[in-house]
């Protein structure tokens, strides 16, 4: 039996305005409020086919403790019975980083919240501002401690692409989150979604969004950086439920873009083995993790092929002694 989440959406539960990108309702395609008796449902569905002992039931989109007290408590309440039941491990919430304080940690702690989840999406105080997120760097600086010393499993969201940001700036935004030494990350390429104050910008040409190319290229980086400080990457790139397609206006979106940016990852390797041992054009044998070789060969072989373009002929060869990105080069006859 597979260990699942009960995933459920509060879209725009407290949020105190509505950020440049954001469309709750598109993402989840979810139109009204989450009662206690969805829960119950989804909770009911996930039990008849799973073991989720080791699962998670997990609210997300909104800003889950800004939500109205008392509807807050009531869906807190109906997720603790499951979890006291010991059918699920814990509770999982995501969070605007200036909603959080000891005394709201403290009401999460007694609901058997287990992890927080905190959407930061950039660390650069002007970018925040343009994308009219309301809070600043040093909020997300403050409630990460507070997160921590209360003994949460701390998560961090970040986006990159948005309006009047760079790459170096979510280079940035990344060291400074690692800084912070959470346990999971989240990595969301903007998508420039309809009826949004970005998809306005777009459509006057203020704002040029990344494309899925520029993007792929950015979080592979910041992949590599999370995975090097030993962080977990829980999530890269938006998931494709929702109306995410019907709302689709512009933007980095690709249903398999965390293989796109993890393939990225292993031509850079393999072109680094390259460069340091200085390996004359010709055959080669690229070696990597046994379960990594197709992620090494690329979506459609276009490691293989981009490798073949610069005079490259590659085989690659799986060892289970390799650890994930681990790579190794050697020409063949
Ligand atoms: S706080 Fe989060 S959920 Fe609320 S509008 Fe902003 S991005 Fe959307």
């Amino acid at each position: 039996m597979k260990h699942i989440n009960v995933a459920l959406f509060v879209p725009d539960e407290g949020c105190p305005h509505r950020c440049s990108f954001c469309n709750q309702k598109t993402i989840s395609g979810k139109s009204r409020s989450l009662t206690v008796d969805d829960i119950e449902k989804a909770v009911v569905t996930a039990l008849s086919s799973s073991d989720c002992g080791d699962g998670e039931i997990a609210f997300f989109g909104g800003s889950f403790t800004a939500i109205e007290r008392e509807y807050m408590l009531s869906l807190l309440k109906k997720g603790r019975e499951y979890v006291d039941k010991g059918l699920f491990k814990g509770i999982r919430i995501s969070t605007r980083p200036d909603c959080i304080d000891a005394e709201i940690l403290t009401l999460l702690k007694e609901h058997r919240v287990t992890s927080v989840e905190l959407g930061c999406q950039s660390m650069d105080d002007g970018v925040l501002l343009l994308n009219e997120r309301g809070h600043t760097s040093a909020d997300v600086v403050n409630a990460a401690k507070l997160i921590k010393e209360f003994g949460f499993e701390f998560g961090v969201q970040m986006m990159t692409g948005l309006y009047g940001d760079t790459n170096e700036k979510s280079l940035e935004t990344a060291k400074k989150l690692i800084s912070l030494k959470p346990d999971t990350a989240r990595i969301y390429p903007t998508v420039v979604l309809e009826n949004t104050r970005l998809a306005s910008l777009y459509k006057t040409g203020v704002y040029i969004p990344q494309t899925t190319d520029e993007a792929a290229e950015l979080c592979a980086e910041l992949l590599l950086m999370f995975h090097e400080a030993d962080i977990r990457v829980i999530r890269l790139g938006l998931h494709s439920g929702g109306n995410v397609q019907e709302g689709f206006v512009a933007g980095a979106y690709h249903p398999a873009f965390r293989e796109i940016a993890e393939s990225r990852i292993y031509l850079r390797k393999i072109r680094e083995e390259i460069q340091k041992d200085n390996l004359a054009k010709g055959k080669i044998e690229i070696t990597v993790g046994s379960r990594y070789v197709s992620m090494a060969s690329g979506q459609k072989k276009s490691n293989i092929d981009e490798l073949f373009a610069h005079g490259y002929t590659a085989k690659i060869k799986g060892n289970n002694e390799y650890k994930k990105y681990e790579v190794s080069v050697r020409l063949t006859k």
